[in-house]
């Protein structure tokens, strides 16, 4: 997994030498470490930087403990730098030879597999599970009171209440209420404290229920979706159903975020779509998410003076006089300069509106 400050690291990263960038998917259900090998040497070999290239196979051969479903490497030998990242989602395998790492399959998994918390409850407590880039970063639980519908009950404790079936019955439903509210707390204080932006409720209809009635308002409006799941499921059947959520709450999203843009655009109002009206708001720093088709990518022209990108080929830059360089890939560079100035950035998959607008287009902040 990548923190924060690591990803900081990559954004910030350029280098007069080519640095290359190589994702690999070793997703153990799509096949063996034999076969990944094959396709990353398949991959590598149109790659004439040898140095970084044995660097990554002498990582793959010997330090990778294949329990990642992906990996993403930044090689820059000549500059001594190399830094490889075990991803727990799959990705679109990819290489990449530019002047700074190619970080925007990582904008996507910090966009859409992050800030997800999972609170899985019965009437006895609760288990919180956080997920940070499709990684399982933290669980922690709570366990109340046990909820008797014995004799054992002890009704006797609560003046006033008869005894009998009927007061055992309250007895255990005020038990419940009892730890389902202590839960809530609890749950409340773990997602503030993680920064949850999403949560996935799992358990029983009526438990759930139970809960998000329990839990602030603010919480409770952050509620993406419920799984009916056992209070006892493993690590892992919680992570699976979780991300069928996730993906599911991502689709819906973005499609409303690109409606969204392409209404404010067409408005002329904080939105624009298409290369050219996107990358003047990259330079003017006014993109708060920029939406990219996947596998998007265009030439362009980048100033040496002051970082303006551009697809119109002209002598020297409007705004500082330098002069331009033709690159590859201003996508990927206008990705990088959104994620700097702290944007967010997604990547898009099969969205025939995105594909229709350009490919490109950004919410903007004014
Ligand atoms: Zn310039």
């Amino acid at each position: 997994m990548i923190s924060p400050e690591e990803m900081r690291e990559l954004l910030s990263y350029s280098s007069e030498n080519p640095v290359l960038s190589v994702y690999l998917n070793t997703d153990p259900a799509q096949g063996n470490a034999e076969a990944y090998k094959l396709r990353l040497r398949t991959m590598l070999k149109s790659v004439d930087l040898t140095e970084d290239t044995t660097a990554i196979w002498n990582y793959i051969q010997s330090e990778y403990d294949w329990s990642g479903r992906s990996i993403a490497f930044f090689s820059c030998a000549a500059d001594n730098f190399f830094r490889a990242y075990s991803l727990a989602v799959p990705v679109r395998e990819r290489v990449r030879i530019a002047p700074s790492p190619h970080v925007k399959p990582l904008a996507d998994l910090l966009d859409n597999y992050s800030g997800y918390a999972v609170a899985l409850v019965d009437k006895q407590g609760t288990r919180l599970f956080y997920y940070h880039m499709g990684e399982l970063v933290e669980t922690d639980g709570l366990l109340g009171e046990e909820v008797r519908h014995t004799k054992r009950g002890g009704a006797s404790q609560y003046p006033g209440r008869r005894g009998g079936v009927a007061g055992q019955t309250n007895y255990a439903e005020e038990v419940a209420e009892r730890n389902m509210k202590e839960a809530a707390d609890f749950a409340a204080h773990y997602f503030s404290e993680h920064r949850a932006r999403r949560i996935i409720l799992a358990g029983t209809e009526e438990n759930t229920s139970m809960f998000r009635a329990q839990l602030p308002k603010t919480w409770q409006s952050l509620v993406v979706g419920v799984l009916p799941l056992s209070m006892t499921a493993s690590k892992t059947e919680v992570f699976d159903r979780a991300l069928e959520i996730i993906e599911e709450q991502e689709r819906r999203q973005e499609a409303e975020l690109i409606n969204t843009i392409i209404t404010a655009a067409a408005k002329g109002r904080e939105g624009c779509v298409g290369l050219k009206d996107t990358l003047e708001a990259v330079k003017e720093g006014r993109v708060m998410n920029l939406v990219v088709q996947d596998g998007y990518c265009s030439t362009g022209y980048l100033c040496h003076g002051c970082g303006y990108l551009t697809v119109n080929q002209s002598e020297s830059c409007p705004f500082c006089g330098s002069e331009f360089e033709k690159i590859n890939d201003v996508v990927d560079l206008a990705v990088t300069e959104v994620m700097k100035s702290g944007g967010d950035v997604q990547i898009v998959r099969d969205l025939p509106s995105l594909t229709e607008a350009g490919s490109i287009g950004a919410l903007l902040r004014y």
